[in-house]
């Protein structure tokens, strides 16, 4: 606990240790893989191992307390149960599922305000994180502020990765400018559980943010497409750098 402000409520609090994305996953990753877990990364550093979580002091613990109740567990339990049918029955389809939606825009809000290294790609302007945490504060504004999807990450490629090691991999958000319509828009992709989710903002213009793929505030069921990891131009550059550098340190590690 430290003293300082929540960057949610605003009050002056002892302040918990927070995350972006929950620690859950890093703890699963850290037991898999002797302690570590392994960021994906571009360029021509080598992918990272570290025990880096990516937590800084973010909430007080009230906040910290709502965040996981609203956002988190609900998340991490549908995630998983949906992760199980897809394993088990292969069935990319859609099952029910509380506040995707609010715990995606609520990941990428906690990553702006971390000053955690992990989370340095997510930049809001003060005016955009002000609307994103006012509209956490008024669900009903949420659906204003960004398109949220939801793919589950595969590998068509001969003797490509397993869903099992899909699953292991950590992407924190990862940031991709683009242009819809005349307007300027920010795209973040992270992976975590096999899954790939992205949040567009602002949010994108009908139809597109419509598709099946894409989860809404008020739905309450997704459809998780398939989305190959060396098929999907805008993330292909970061990804397929990344999961080749880790193909290759697995293969080496592994003969
Ligand atoms: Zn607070």
């Amino acid at each position: 606990m430290k003293h300082g402000q929540c960057k949610y409520c605003l009050k002056k609090a002892e302040l918990c240790v927070s995350h972006a994305i929950p620690n859950a996953y890093f703890r699963k990753m850290f037991r898999m893989d002797g302690g570590n877990a392994i960021h994906l990364t571009d360029g021509p550093d080598k992918n990272k191992k570290t025990q880096d979580s990516g937590s800084d002091y973010l909430l007080c613990e009230q906040c910290e307390d709502a965040f996981n109740a609203e956002f988190d567990r609900p998340a991490i339990s549908f995630l998983k149960k949906y992760r199980t049918q897809i394993s088990s029955t292969g069935h990319r389809g859609i099952y029910p599922i509380r506040n995707l939606f609010q715990f995606v825009v609520s990941v990428i809000w906690r990553a702006a305000v971390s000053r955690a290294s992990l989370y340095s790609q997510v930049q809001l302007s003060s005016a955009d994180e002000f609307r994103i945490r006012s509209a956490l504060f008024n669900r009903k504004q949420l659906r204003n502020v960004a398109s949220v999807s939801i793919r589950n990450l595969s590998d068509s490629t001969p003797n490509g990765f397993s869903e099992s090691e899909l699953a292991n991999f950590i992407q924190p958000p990862a940031r991709f400018d683009g242009i819809s319509k005349g307007k300027n828009y920010a795209l973040y992709a992270m992976i975590f559980d096999g899954f790939v989710l992205t949040i567009h903002l602002p949010r994108l213009p009908y139809p597109r943010g419509r598709k099946r793929t894409f989860v809404t505030s008020e739905h309450r069921r997704v459809f998780a497409a398939d989305f190959d990891i060396f098929s999907y131009p805008p993330m292909l550059q970061v990804m397929r750098s990344a999961f080749q550098k880790y193909k290759a340190g697995h293969q080496t590690f592994k003969g």
